[in-house]
């Protein structure tokens, strides 16, 4: 069944809005994926303990039938492609993919929690999901 999940993107190292235009292209071509709506890139300051450059951010809904343990598997190796290396938690990153909320679905595990947990705490996610389901409903 086709579902429709909110996507962020975030980029805080390297050509970001190169980055963040690449990313949206491989998501959609995604199978079975389609982009639906995507809000416009903002700046936002780091959150966080480690001092580092400010980020691109940018949400997307998409209509997929990827469950949400495929979705995210899809979106890390996005992540991989851009050249992402995992060196110290929440440290800059030339692209970070991810599952903000699914509509109907939910996951709550080690590896994959949706919604989000950090949702309530990034006012800008919430901002960007009005704008977003108002362009999708
Ligand atoms: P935050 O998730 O707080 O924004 P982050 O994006 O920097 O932090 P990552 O290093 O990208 O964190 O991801 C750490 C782990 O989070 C991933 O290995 C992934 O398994 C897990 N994870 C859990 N829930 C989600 C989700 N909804 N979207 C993306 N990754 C998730
Ligand atoms: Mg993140
Ligand atoms: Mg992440």
């Amino acid at each position: 069944m086709k579902d429709v999940a909110f996507v962020a993107l975030g980029s805080n190292l390297g050509a970001r809005e190169v980055l963040l235009a690449d990313a949206l292209k491989s998501i959609a071509q995604l199978p079975d994926t389609r982009i639906l709506a995507a809000t416009e890139v903002e700046e936002t300051a780091p959150l966080g303990p480690v001092l580092q450059g400010s980020f691109l951010n940018q949400m997307i809904a998409i209509e997929t039938e990827l469950a949400p343990r495929h979705l995210l598997k899809e979106l890390q190796r996005i992540e991989r492609e851009a050249g992402r290396l995992r060196r110290e938690r929440w440290g800059p990153r030339t692209l970070d993919l991810d599952i903000v909320l699914y509509n109907t679905q939910t996951a709550n595990d080690a590896g994959l929690s949706v919604p989000h947990p950090e949702i309530g705490n990034r006012p800008f996610w919430q901002r960007q999901i009005t704008s977003l389901r108002e362009c999708v409903i």
